[in-house]
């Protein structure tokens, strides 16, 4: 058992301090937000991941999970203090130190005993030397501290389940004794752990991160490829899947990734190599397809409609995926401002992103359109000319096509998450529009119902 403190309760640090508590270390998680940590003292996760507050309500009830603002009582006599904090993307594209230099010198100004610093937060090759360093620098007692990396790469989500079983725990250690020290917390998880050098480690998680990105691009730059050439993204995908080297995973095309890693990610990479002399040309083009996707569908309506101006407009989804409430560079983040600038009155559904969108955009008259948040997807959908699907949320999966036209005052709808069959919605007589794929215009489905399908589907 091992006495860990845990810098920062996002989506990182609590989740890890969860999970260690969980296999019986004892820790205590350290927040500078006393709402957050008034708020997990009762009971309550601050933030929404599935099986998370059954393992933060079980722990602190044992005893083995504690939270707090004070973070000399938590850092003095820890064996070990893991670094969670964000490390945001400047505006020219390179990670934010600021919150891990903060840590780093609480950390100097208050351990008491011989420490292992572990910085789990995604940062720059190089980081982990400089922190270790600074602490050295800030130090106030005669006590040996060493930085070890232990880049985190669970999916906001599923973070429970990929804490507790990921396929691999990375140390990056530059001494036997940080490399032991590390080996011993995660000993109950059983896992596979890879010991690199620190450096390495860093580079790893940058290296997955970004490689996952362009898999995710690439698909994308294909998909567009495809809707010109005829080709279905999604028939193209599965012929991939079958290949070992490709793998079946991120493969689906959609309207373009998000969330607080990937994109923060990509771009602290390429401004890495820039600083390093050197052009990440993948990666690079990653970013920049990208940056294209997310506006792929608004493209698609403003050619198709006259104006977006008075219309009814559903959009189902707003965070930047299913299964948590995180809307960090989410797709609507990008759509709504360009709808609500050309007039649109916007009902949105998400079954629990809508009340972190409504402080970025209140309800109610908004530039030159207006918000409204409904509860249930019906309500969006009702009277509606144009849906834009955003996040594929298994509520918004479960709408039976024919919803759409039974409900819409004009059913188009612009899938940015493949979730239909084109045949489907065509033959439900709704216009469709998606990713990578044919789509359903006016003229399918009035030659659909000249040829029958309708009457014989209803
Ligand atoms: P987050 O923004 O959700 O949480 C950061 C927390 O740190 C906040 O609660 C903030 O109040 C707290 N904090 C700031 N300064 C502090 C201080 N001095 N002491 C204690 N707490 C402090 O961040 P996150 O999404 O958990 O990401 C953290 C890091 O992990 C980032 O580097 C990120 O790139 C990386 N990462 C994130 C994910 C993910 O899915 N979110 C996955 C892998 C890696």
């Amino acid at each position: 058992m091992y006495k860990i403190a845990v810098a920062g309760t996002g989506y990182v640090g609590l989740v890890a301090g969860a999970c260690f508590a969980e296999v019986g270390h004892r820790v205590t998680c350290v927040d500078i937000d006393e709402n957050k940590v008034n708020l997990m003292k009762s009971g309550v996760s601050p933030i929404y991941e599935a099986g998370l507050e059954e393992l933060m309500q079980k722990n602190y009830a044992a005893g083995r999970l504690e939270y707090t603002t004070d973070y000399i009582s938590a850092y003095k006599d820890a064996d070990a203090i893991f670094i969670g904090v964000g490390t945001p993307e400047q505006p020219d594209g390179s990670a934010n130190l600021s919150y891990i230099a903060t840590v780093a010198r609480q950390i100097a100004e208050t351990i008491e005993k011989d420490c292992l610093v572990v910085v789990k937060s995604t940062v720059p090759v190089g980081t982990n030397d400089k922190v270790e360093q600074f602490i050295n620098d800030f130090l106030v007692n005669d006590v040996r501290v060493e930085v070890a990396s232990n880049p985190e790469f669970l999916a906001q989500g599923s973070a429970v389940h990929d804490t507790l079983y990921a396929e691999r725990i990375i140390i990056g250690t530059e001494s036997k004794w940080a490399e032991e020290q590390l080996k011993g917390i995660f000993e109950p998880f059983h896992l596979p752990i890879v010991s690199v050098n620190r450096r390495s480690a860093e580079m790893i998680k940058y290296a997955s991160n970004d490689f996952l990105a362009l898999k995710i691009s690439y698909m994308n730059d294909i998909a567009n490829l495809c809707e010109l050439v005829g080709a279905d993204i999604q028939a193209v995908a599965k012929g991939m899947s079958f290949d070992e080297r490709i793998g079946s995973k991120f493969l689906n095309a959609g309207i373009g990734y998000g969330g607080s890693c990937f994109p923060k990610d990509t771009k602290a990479l390429d401004y890495m190599a820039r600083q390093h002399g050197y052009e990440l040309r993948t990666v690079k083009a990653a970013i920049d397809v990208n940056n294209d996707q997310k506006t792929v569908l608004f493209n698609k309506a403003s050619k198709r409609l006259i104006t977006i101006n008075g219309l009814k407009v559903a959009i189902l989804g707003l965070t930047f995926k299913p299964g948590t409430d995180d809307l960090r560079e989410a797709a609507s983040l990008e759509n709504v401002p360009l709808l609500l600038d050309q007039g649109a009155e916007i009902y949105a559904y998400d079954p629990v992103g809508s009340s972190n969108f409504s402080k970025v955009y209140p309800e109610g008259m908004n530039r030159k359109g207006s918000i409204t948040y409904v509860e249930k997807i019906e309500d969006a959908l009702t009277d509606a000319n144009v849906c834009f699907i955003f996040t594929e949320w298994g509520d918004i999966k479960a709408v039976p096509p024919e919803t759409f036209e039974k409900l819409m005052r004009t059913p188009l709808v612009y899938d940015g998450r493949n979730i239909y069959n084109v045949v489907d919605m065509r033959d439900a007589g709704v216009e469709y529009h998606s990713i990578g794929r044919g789509s359903a215009t006016r003229e399918d489905i009035k030659e659909s119902k000249k040829l029958g399908f309708q009457t014989a589907r209803s």
